[in-house]
């Protein structure tokens, strides 16, 4: 921008003339969303899902010049969301050149910049900052001290000067004074210690605060907001209660309400289009399984509820599965990478790590959990796909004695041909959305996925080492008919007369 005025002479004449504004952030922000709102311009590009719950509430925070928090559960979009409020500022605001807190040079607030202005007046010069570097954000831990936050100071070199302690000659600026006339997010509120939060409070009501008993005077023009995990946030004695009465809204997020949704945000975040020479042809349901993991282990009992299941889960999933088909491509010499169901298996790493698990789930493991937890999301998406259509006779090729034996790493060619003998199992791979003319390695994925469907529905059983077999007997005494051939195999044929006659 060839017309932004260089020095202060020239600023304060562009004020004058109204070609630049002079208002705190919060006004800013808010005057910025309202051109953005009338504009009908996209407010939050890149967040999924949130357009009717979180999106108009934290429209309203800001309407309403509030601080505010997001309240959610690991991998809600929190930071994002956060971040993204950088793009409601102005693209550049004047600053005095040099200046640790970004003074304005209209209204300088350390004496430093005062002294400048006194000796340069208008020939001042003036610098300007892009909205990129007016972001500050800081990871609350315990051991965060009130030097890290708001600064410190030296009061012995403020003796001797007989400065002011308010001086910033004898102050060592913290982040939270380095976020002036910005915006300043702190994530894991709770995290912070009690005296911290007092020094925020302090800050936020009346710009004031002590440091090693010396009041500091510090006026900071800052919009602040917060990100915590509800439940912390609300148990009794986290937050000071001052504090939280100046936070203006609170806001809940919440993780996709529809696989549908949650599908958008993989494929958006999900590393997928990748360098090499191989075609990737990734099925519509290894998608819609990868992400029915994370909803089921959403609701896992066995899933701690209160860190939640982030939505890094199927992101990271869906990356693992598609290296892992990428893997048996190479290996194979295929041109093309299809996944497949067995990829999921195989990328385990890329879950175990992703959620805590409860009492109960610690004594299953981790990977046994996971492997429930897959095997649970392959059977809702497959019943969703064939539920009306008969697969009786896989199921009966399975129980006269046929056997499977197949890994993650067979080929396409060699999978298809293994797989041919089962009677109509190469047909069913039509009913979930391969044609029958589709290249081997999709093929190959359908009939993968049928087999293991087959599996996560009871009606053929499988070996932790890939053998497809026919279901056990069933250990109950069923009435069967004279020379059934179920009826020779039951374990219990001594018992029947007892029950029976
Ligand atoms: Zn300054």
């Amino acid at each position: 921008m060839p017309s932004r005025p260089a020095s202060l002479g020239q600023l304060r004449a562009a004020v004058a003339a109204g070609r630049v504004t002079r208002r705190s952030v919060k006004d800013e922000i808010r005057e910025n969303l309202i051109e953005r709102l009338r504009a009908g311009a996209p407010l939050f590009p890149g967040i999924i899902g949130y357009d009717d719950t979180v999106v108009p509430q934290i429209v309203n925070a800001i309407l309403s010049k509030h601080n505010f928090i997001l309240l959610g559960l690991r991998g809600q979009a929190k930071s994002r969301i956060l971040r993204a409020l950088t793009s409601l500022l102005d693209e550049w605001i004047p600053v005095v050149p040099g200046c640790e807190i970004h003074d304005n040079p209209l209204a300088p607030l350390c004496a430093g910049c005062r002294a400048r202005i006194r000796e340069e007046g208008d020939a001042l010069e003036v610098d300007w900052l892009p909205r990129e570097a007016r972001y500050v954000e800081k990871l609350a831990t315990p051991d965060v001290t009130i030097a890290d936050m708001i600064g410190d100071l030296d009061p012995i070199k403020a003796a001797r000067s007989r400065l002011h302690l308010a001086d910033e000659l004898t102050m060592h600026y913290g982040l939270l004074p380095r976020a002036n006339r910005g915006i300043f997010a702190i994530n894991e509120l709770p995290d912070l210690a009690g005296k911290i939060q007092v020094g925020l409070f302090n800050i936020l009501q009346e710009g004031d605060v002590q440091i090693k008993g010396y009041p500091v005077r510090l006026p900071l023009d800052v919009m602040m907001v917060f990100s915590a995990n509800p439940e912390d946030y609300t148990a009794r004695g986290k937050i000071i209660t001052p504090l939280k009465d100046r936070i203006g809204s609170e806001i809940r997020t919440h993780y996709p309400t529809t696989r549908h949704a949650g599908m958008a945000i993989t494929t958006q975040e999900a590393w997928t289009a990748r360098s090499g020479h191989l075609d990737l042809h990734l099925p519509e349901f290894v998608r819609e399984i990868v992400e029915e993991v994370a909803f089921q282990a959403r609701q896992d009992s066995r899933v701690d509820k209160r860190s939640g299941v982030s939505q890094r889960l199927p992101i990271s999933l869906l990356e693992n599965v598609i290296s892992n088909a990428e893997r048996r491509a190479l290996l194979a010499r295929e041109p093309i990478v299809a996944p497949r169901v067995t990829d999921i298996y195989a990328a385990l790493p890329a879950i175990t790590g992703k959620f805590e698990l409860e009492y109960e789930g610690e004594l299953r493991g981790a990977d046994a959990v996971a492997r429930e937890i897959i095997r649970n999301a392959v059977g809702t998406v497959f019943g969703g796909m064939l539920a009306t259509t008969d697969y009786a006779h896989v199921g009966e090729w399975f129980d006269l004695g046929g056997t499977l034996q197949v890994d993650d790493t067979l080929g396409a060619d060699a999978l298809l041909a293994r797989t041919a003998a089962v009677q109509g199992l190469h047909d069913l791979a039509g009913q979930v959305g391969v044609a029958a003319d589709a290249p081997p390695p999709l093929l190959a994925s359908a009939v993968d996925f049928v087999l293991e469907g087959l599996y996560a529905h009871k009606k053929i059983s499988r070996s932790d080492d890939w053998q497809y077999q026919g279901i056990e007997p069933p250990r109950r005494p069923a009435r069967t008919a004279p020379g059934d051939p179920l009826e020779r195999e039951l374990p219990l044929t001594g018992n029947k007369k007892k029950y029976y006659n």
